[in-house]
């Protein structure tokens, strides 16, 4: 079996060889070709004397070329950075100055930034590539995270640790890729979502990718119906997009065509809206099985797969050889984690319920999937026993599934009651013409702070703020009720689809308040 990322690849050119590989476009390449394009790149790398350790930065859009330049690299035994395509300039720069780049893989030709030389497309060079360590211990990627937090970081992930993810998410039953599938590949590459929960899965399953170089509902749909797409790892705002496009054609054949064939739908990285999630249902006949993970985690830890009963705003149980408590660490998003702090194994009960802060906890996890902590030394990350807190709260229901609550950086202390943003979201979305709600707390003179809401109306819609928090009054108790809702045209979005909170603030839309 293979021990590394690489080695997946050589493993299905040697089994599978003349078996499609990736589709992108009229380029259509098998295993064999593609394992021959990573080891002319691995060797182009060592041509141009990048050596084992070596961090290399690779910003392209998906496609056969983002494959070749990064499973390339790590056949040479490099350390891969995969860059946000919609990184500018000062982004990138922070990206290659922290890792310490030796180089940047970029589409097109442009000046060196920050000292690292540049390589279009990735480099290409016959004769043998560099002997393969094959050690699954070495790092293989620096997963920056997009930074909905502040400062990227880089969360490092070894070859063992993407390999244990793809083979936690295949050990469930019916595993959502199996050989043989016709996998789409929408999601971002650069992230470790669609990098090991997609082109991953492909790889340890010698199924077929196809590669969406960029993301467009209509075309996407038309293309999963031509290439009799099976499987869909997918995030939020795809879903959305996906509806929203059938809205406007005013029918949703085109909607039912593309996932026709489709065995599995997953959605993963953010909250899928329940409304969404009822409407897939409706209206394709898709059952969207709703994961949840972190780059950290290399990235899935939870999914309604796991459990097999699929329902809006659950994420299930977590995956196989991932060990999942949820952790009293309550005391407010100021709070540290707290390794004194009691391990409640099993909780359970609604936190919007009645007992708010004994029903939920803070997402604990052990695996060996885990990252090794951040570049360069390894900071923050699991505990000796292997432990990691995610900063998420989660309940379980009456069946034991597990929902996400919030972030606890999130919650909002209002008089000293927790109050989920995610909870007074929901509640806003309720409302038939509100397209988008987003909840923060701001600091408040008598009741240390107070929940504050921004909405984006659907299009035509008039209704106003006052009447908007009027209406969330008759299912929210007094204290979680927003203080204001404010009205506005549109909320920064991450790229994976998440409200950015953070962000929220910096656009200054708080000082409106
Ligand atoms: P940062 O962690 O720096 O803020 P990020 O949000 O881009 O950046 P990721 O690792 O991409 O970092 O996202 C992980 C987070 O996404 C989780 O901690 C969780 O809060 C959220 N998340 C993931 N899946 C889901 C889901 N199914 N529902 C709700 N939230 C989710």
């Amino acid at each position: 079996a293979a021990r590394t990322f690489h080695g997946l690849v050589r493993a299905a050119a040697r089994d599978h060889g003349s078996a499609p590989a990736l589709v992108e476009g009229d380029r259509r390449l098998t295993w064999a070709e593609v394992a021959a394009a990573v080891d002319r790149a691995a060797a182009g790398y060592a041509a141009r004397g990048l050596t084992a350790g070596d961090r290399v930065a690779v910003q392209l859009p998906n496609g056969v070329d983002w494959v070749v330049a990064v499973v390339g690299a790590l056949r040479a035994g490099l350390v891969v950075v995969p860059v946000n395509t919609a990184y500018t300039d000062p982004e990138l720069t922070h990206l290659l100055t922290d890792s310490g780049a030796r180089a940047l893989v970029v589409a097109a030709e442009r000046t060196d930034l920050a000292g690292v030389p540049v390589l279009v497309g990735p480099p290409d060079a016959d004769g043998e590539p560099p002997a393969d360590p094959d050690d699954p211990a070495a790092l293989a990627l620096l997963a920056y995270t997009s930074g909905t937090t502040g400062h990227p970081r880089g969360a490092m992930l070894t070859h063992r640790a993407l390999l244990a993810n793809q083979q936690q998410v295949l050990a469930v039953d019916p595993a959502p890729v199996r050989p043989g599938d016709v996998v789409l590949l929408a999601l971002p590459l650069f992230h470790v979502y669609g990098l090991n929960g997609g082109l991953g899965l492909v790889a340890a399953t010698a199924s077929c990718g196809v590669v969406v170089r960029s993301f467009d509902p209509v075309a996407t749909l038309e293309l999963m119906a031509g290439e009799g797409v099976t499987a869909v790892p997918a995030a939020p705002p795809m879903y959305q997009a996906w509806l929203a496009a059938a809205d406007a054609a005013g029918s949703d054949a085109a909607l039912r065509r593309a996932f026709a064939a489709v065995h599995t739908a997953s959605s993963g990285s953010a909250p899928l809206a329940p409304r969404v999630w009822t409407a897939m249902k409706d209206r394709a006949a898709v059952t969207v099985w709703e994961g949840y993970g972190l780059t950290e985690a290399a990235p899935v830890l939870a999914t309604t797969l796991a459990t097999g009963r699929a329902k809006p705003a659950c994420i299930g149980a977590p995956l196989p050889g991932v060990e999942l408590v949820l952790r009293d660490t309550a005391g407010g998003p100021e709070a540290g984690p707290d390794p004194g702090s009691r391990v409640r194994e099993d909780v359970f009960g609604d936190p919007f319920g009645d007992d708010p802060p004994d029903s939920a906890g803070e997402v604990c996890v052990r695996g060996p999937n885990l990252f090794a902590g951040y570049w360069p030394d390894g900071a923050d990350g699991p505990d000796d026993e292997g432990w990691m807190l995610t900063g998420d709260i989660a309940y379980r229901d009456a069946q034991g599934d597990l929902h996400l609550v919030d972030r606890r950086r999130d919650l909002v202390l209002v008089s000293g009651f927790n109050v989920y943003p995610l909870e007074v979201e929901r509640v806003l979305e309720s409302h038939p013409e509100v397209a988008e709600a987003a909840v923060i707390g701001l600091p408040d003179e008598r009741t240390g702070e107070s929940v504050r809401a921004f909405v984006v109306l659907e299009p035509g819609a008039e209704v106003d703020g006052e009447t908007l928090r009027t209406f969330s009054r008759t299912s929210l108790a007094r204290f979680k009720v927003p203080t204001t809702v404010h009205v506005v045209e549109a909320l920064p979005h991450s790229l994976t689809g998440k409200v950015s909170r953070a962000r929220l603030r910096e656009l200054g839309l708080d000082r409106i308040a």
